[in-house]
């Protein structure tokens, strides 16, 4: 029997449908200034599954009551030489986004009900499964005595759906920095997605002069300036689809207004011209253009907003910085493994799909460098949906996926 071929024989599906119901079961929702809300149980479970399996693990406090877990399969290779040797991650997040109102789900948000096949409840796709998946399949790996030429590191990360703290903290210590190469497992119905939508929240700020509003010619109005450069966006958007390469697997790049404000402090007054007015746009970027070439856009489309509106000046900043596209070639190692690994463990040659947000992935591609692919079980519509599920054969062949591709990607 060849290593793969025990390997996926020892991946059990009640096993795996198990451990996914245990972590959905777990809510992880954050809610800042609440100390119980976060991911703290979820990495307890997970960091007691993996220690019960055999795997050395690495608890890495991002922030209180949210630690990274790291179960690491340690290949061959003779310790000190770490650098040397190829190192796998198979990544997903702990958190999960708010259920919203209870009482709009069919199957309640965390309850993990098993019906017709399916897993329901919140983080069910997005990304409880995709997790659960992983450690099965590093599981499996590790029962089937197969021996490695590197490491494969199974990482369950806090804060995706925030600032991705978890995955900027991984990037800053010595195993991730030893990254060779990650399979990011969310949902994305198992189709080996190689590029990924950027984002960059622009928070514009336009400030003027206060002024009465029976004399405004005393004043100057910060939000006509805003008026101005909403008015402006789609020109921006068409620039920056200019800029961007044009990808068939992504929509284009968008830049839609998201959040406005004004006055931006004190009481807001029907009778007063505000001094400051705040703007928030949701650029989203396709491949291509580095970050000054997109800055440089915004710049220019708050210039225009400024010369339309004398008096006024109107300067912005990224939240959360830059998270650029990402996209990596067909021909890497990683992509390989992975093309050959999806024949293997379905049967059916490889869907290729696109990311249309940012994950921990864009993290990981733009501070390390390292190749990623994104592929986990879920339908990429269901996420923060209410009565969200995943396909139990979904699950499994996630699971089969990750086995196959880590033991190519990592072959002695
Ligand atoms: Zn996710």
């Amino acid at each position: 029997m060849s290593t793969l071929t025990r390997a996926l024989s020892l991946i059990d599906r009640d096993e795996l449908v198990a451990l996914t119901r245990e972590l959905v079961r777990i809510p992880s929702v954050f809610r800042p200034g609440d100390p119980s809300a976060n991911e703290a149980a979820v990495a307890a479970h997970v960091e007691r599954w993996l220690r019960a399996q055999g795997f050395e693990v690495e608890i890495q406090p991002v922030a209180p009551g949210r630690p990274n877990v790291l179960g690491i399969l340690d290949g061959a290779a003779p310790r000190g030489d770490r650098a040397a040797v190829p190192t796998l991650l198979l990544e997903g997040h702990t958190d999960v986004v708010t259920e919203g109102d209870p009482a709009a789900w069919t199957h309640a948000p965390f309850s993990a009900e098993l019906v017709d096949g399916r897993i329901y409840g919140r983080g069910a796709a997005d990304m409880k499964s995709g997790l659960a998946a992983a450690m099965i399949a590093a599981a499996a790996i590790r029962r089937s005595g197969a021996s490695l030429a590197g490491r494969l590191v199974v990482g369950a990360l806090v804060d995706e759906e925030g600032d991705m703290l978890g995955a900027r903290h991984l990037c800053t210590t010595p195993i991730g920095r030893e990254l060779s190469a990650a399979i990011v497992c969310e949902p994305e119905q198992n189709e080996l997605c190689l590029e990924q939508r950027g984002v960059i929240w622009a928070r514009v700020t336009a400030r003027g002069r206060m002024a009465h509003g029976a004399m405004p010619e005393a004043g100057a109005n910060p939000i006509s300036a805003l008026a101005a450069l909403v008015t402006g966006a789609s020109r921006l958007e068409r620039r920056l689809r200019a800029l961007c390469t044009r990808s068939r697997y992504l929509k284009p790049p968008t830049v839609t207004p998201t959040i406005m404000a004004a006055p931006v402090a004190g009481v807001p007054q029907s009778n007063v011209i505000p001094a400051t007015a705040q703007a928030t746009l949701d650029v989203r970027l396709t491949p291509g253009p580095d970050a000054d070439a997109v800055a440089k856009e915004i710049d220019e489309a708050c210039r225009r907003a400024a010369d339309a509106c004398p008096g006024v000046s109107v300067e912005w900043t990224p939240v959360n910085g830059f998270r650029m596209a990402t996209r990596v070639e067909r021909t890497e190692p990683l992509v390989r493994a992975m093309v050959g690994a999806v024949r293997r463990a379905t049967g059916r040659p490889a869907r290729w799909g696109g990311v249309p947000g940012s994950t921990d992935g864009t993290i990981l591609r733009m501070e390390l460098g390292i190749p990623i692919v994104t592929c986990g079980p879920g339908h990429r519509l269901i996420p923060h949906q209410v009565d969200e599920y995943v396909e139990v054969a979904e699950l499994v062949d996630a699971a089969r996926i990750y086995t196959a591709a880590a033991l190519a990607y990592l072959k002695p």
